[in-house]
């Protein structure tokens, strides 16, 4: 068979003047926020398996290939995280592998839990694997049977890409001289009610206000089955981790709704790890929702906030100081504007009032395709200058 195709170096280098003057910047920085006194608000690039947009653009990556080619999928995630450490737009160290070593794993992400239940996915030539819901009838959800954690629908797939990349990879391939460890399984889901909605669909939301017996009796059915099937495949340190309170789809819900048929659920499956500080994830705009989880839970991590979609200055005072908040511009912003809006972005977000408080880093996000990389350059330029503390 075949070795897999991969760059022997680093495509900079790492010696020439900017490079270096990058590298004693961002290393300042990033030393200065390791020892809690900030210089300036970091830029972070977020790394996981699922982010590869801005290098799919450079290759002309066919999507399509690469969710269904385990092989692909290793070599893209490892080029893209070669070519992150070439370009000077995040406090990222260029030129050098990651000392905690290369992120990699099976990537299905979002369509994992949806395609479990043998949703209808959507392989698409540009961009990333989506699905549909499937829209049953609350009968047809009430008579569901849900799939095995094992091996139901897709999962048995990601078992097997896993299986291949580990056996043929982990710890056998060194990648810039670092040895490829730790490949992840990468089973999980977006959250219980995110996976309600790819099987009942939006009429879920009707459900509330008709027939909420039914509505607490399906999220609960789903909530069991996405903890079960969490902790089934966790790494072993994180078995025991908080049951999740990030969902995708829950700021369509009002703040009432989300009381009655969200928070309930979270505070059972959470009722031992309450004083546990949890992340919480959100990258949509449910600005409502902060106060709601303020109240019950203590959040460390607040990530991928997005601006200008919420208030971020007000998330701050309504969750205190203590959460490390992740900002990022938006995608609207970022994909779409101009450099010179994506400048005044960052800064009226980054305030004095915002800096006073608390932790606060930005982060790129998915960097989908289609990305401009004069916004990026633009948007670390502009982290540099107005996030001086
Ligand atoms: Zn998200």
């Amino acid at each position: 068979m075949a070795a897999m195709k991969l760059s022997t170096a680093f495509g900079i280098d790492p010696a020439s003047p900017a490079i270096r003057r990058h590298n004693v910047q961002a290393r300042a920085a990033l030393e200065a926020h390791a020892t809690g006194r900030p210089t300036r608000v970091l830029l972070k690039c977020s790394e996981w398996v699922g982010q590869h947009g801005f290098y799919a653009d450079e290759v002309g990556l066919d999507y399509r290939e690469y969710y269904t080619n385990p092989d692909l999928m290793l070599q893209v995630q490892l080029e893209a995280a070669r070519r992150r450490r070439e370009i000077p737009v995040h406090d990222l160290i260029l030129g050098e592998a990651p000392a905690e070593g290369w992120m990699t794993g099976v990537d299905l992400w979002p369509a994992v839990a949806p395609g479990a239940f043998d949703c209808e996915l959507m392989y698409r030539r540009e961009t990333v694997i989506a699905n549909r819901s499937r829209h049953l009838s609350k009968e047809e959800c009430d008579a569901l049977v849900l799939p095995s954690i094992e091996g139901g629908g897709i999962i048995g797939t990601i078992r097997q890409f896993h299986e291949h990349l580990v056996e043929r990879y982990e710890g056998k391939l060194t990648f810039l001289g670092r040895t490829v460890d730790h490949i992840r399984n990468g089973i999980g889901t977006s959250g219980f009610f995110s996976l309600a909605l790819d099987l009942r669909g939006e009429e879920i939301m009707a459900d509330m206000y008709e027939d909420p017996p039914f509505v607490h009796r399906f999220l609960l059915r789903l909530a069991d089955w996405t903890d079960a099937l969490t902790r089934r495949w966790a790494d072993p340190a994180e078995r025991d981790a908080p049951f999740p309170l990030t969902d995708h789809g829950i700021d369509m819900l009002s703040p009432a709704m989300y009381e009655q048929f969200i928070l309930p659920i979270l505070l059972e499956k959470n009722r031992d790890k309450l004083q546990v500080p949890q992340l919480f994830h959100h990258c949509g705009r449910g600005q409502h929702l902060f106060p709601i989880l303020a109240r019950h839970f203590k959040i460390h991590t607040l990530h991928a906030l997005t601006y200008p979609l919420l208030d971020i200055e007000r998330i701050r005072v309504e969750v205190g100081d203590d959460a490390h908040i992740y900002a990022l511009i938006s995608d609207g912003v970022l994909s779409l504007g101009k450099p010179d809006d994506v400048r005044y972005a960052v800064k009226s977000l980054l305030t004095p009032r915002l800096k006073r408080h608390g932790r606060l880093s930005l982060i790129s996000g998915d960097l989908l395709p289609g990305t401009k990389m004069d916004n990026l350059h633009a948007l670390y330029e502009a982290v540099k200058e107005f996030g001086q503390y």
